[in-house]
């Protein structure tokens, strides 16, 4: 006899193939997929609830695989589920336990100055230690839990700007604030802004608000409108991680940006692979006739700022001017 796994392999081969026919309701033709989970009981005594668990997570997989498929249930499966639940759980608890702080990453202009900084979240896991918001912002997406911890980098941004507003050697020092997509989706997204620049007393000109191509998307229209009121106020757009989505040149052109910033993607390669350098000037010609700013991030390099400089991009962020840094080093190192 065949194995048991060779045996459902064979039948959900068959269910796909047959479920997957055409036909006819209504004088249309019509189709569906289906996306199947299996599991298997390896002579355990598992509960009826935990097979449906597995074969459930295991459809899930299917879906995810762009459905019309099917997928066994795996263990590593199940840490992952797991895992992600801890997180999300974790998540929670540092947001009582203000365990989220914020670092600065200087930006720096032509001259060397420093225009500003990036603020970047980062986590103090109590068990973990520093955990990369490239590890917990997703699941911080996922959960909702992105909106209160965004409105606090918001509400801390401000508050430093309205402190450096009061100092004539800081005052024109702009801090860019990374905008997660559920947060600009709120249909509150600019009274919430507003409001928190009305209670700060922060300058709106200092404030740059960093974007995603991703979130421009959703409903273009609902997007350039709540940028346009953010503008009025003198609130700037910065387009991150730039050359790694799909904006079309129309959308780009309708949207009321001001400066496009070169994913470091392009950054890191160009200085060994011409077609990421080729995406880079192309970045920075498209950003001069489309009239807006261009800063590049990841530069580590003299050799890629000279490149950046070659092609006509001024503004620079990275480990070749500095790391994250905390407020007190930033002021120290910088201001
Ligand atoms: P991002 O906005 O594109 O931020 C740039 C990332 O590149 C930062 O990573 C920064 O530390 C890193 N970086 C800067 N210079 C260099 C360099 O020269 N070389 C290399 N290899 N990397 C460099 P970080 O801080 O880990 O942040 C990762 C991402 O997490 C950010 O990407 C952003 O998408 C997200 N993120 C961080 N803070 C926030 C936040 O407050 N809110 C939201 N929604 N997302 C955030
Ligand atoms: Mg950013
Ligand atoms: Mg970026």
């Amino acid at each position: 006899m065949e194995p048991a796994s060779v045996m459902i392999d064979n039948l959900c081969q068959k269910l796909l193939h047959s479920l997957c026919q055409p036909y006819h309701f209504e004088n249309l033709e019509h189709f569906s997929t289906l996306s199947i989970g299996a599991t298997l009981f390896r002579g355990k005594e598992e509960s009826i609830d935990e097979l449906f668990k597995q074969a459930d997570l295991a459809m899930y997989q299917a879906k995810a695989a762009g459905r019309n498929t099917f997928r066994f249930f795996d263990p590593a499966m199940q840490i992952r589920v797991t895992e992600h639940a801890t997180l999300a759980r974790d998540i929670r608890q540092g947001i009582q336990q203000n365990t989220f702080f914020l670092v600065f990453q200087p930006q720096i202009s032509h001259q060397g100055q420093v225009s500003g900084a990036e603020i970047l979240l980062r986590w103090q896991h109590p068990e973990r230690g520093i955990v990369s918001p490239v590890e917990f912002i997703p699941v911080a997406e996922e959960t909702g839990l992105i909106l209160p911890i965004g409105h606090w980098v918001l509400e801390q941004a401000c508050l430093q700007l309205a402190e450096w507003e009061t100092d004539p050697r800081r005052r024109h020092l702009e801090l860019a604030v990374n905008i997660s997509p559920k947060q600009f989706q709120q249909t509150d997204f600019v009274s919430q802004i507003l409001t928190t620049i009305e209670l700060t007393q922060c300058n709106p000109h200092r404030l740059k608000l960093e974007i995603t191509e991703s979130m421009l998307l959703d409903d273009i229209d609902d997007t350039i409108k709540k940028m346009d009121l953010l503008k009025a106020k003198g609130i700037s757009f910065s387009l991150d991680d730039f050359g790694t989505g799909y904006s079309s040149l129309s959308y780009l052109k309708r949207l009321p940006l001001d400066q496009l910033k070169i994913d470091k993607s392009f950054v890191s390669d160009m200085t060994h692979d011409k077609h990421h350098a080729d995406i880079a000037k192309t970045i920075v010609s498209l950003a001069r006739s489309l009239d807006l700013a261009v800063i590049a991030e990841g530069v580590e390099t003299e050799e890629q700022r000279n490149m950046l400089e070659g092609f006509g991009c001024f503004s620079y962020q990275g480990f070749l001017f500095s790391h994250p840094l905390t407020l007190e080093a930033f002021t120290r190192q910088f201001l």
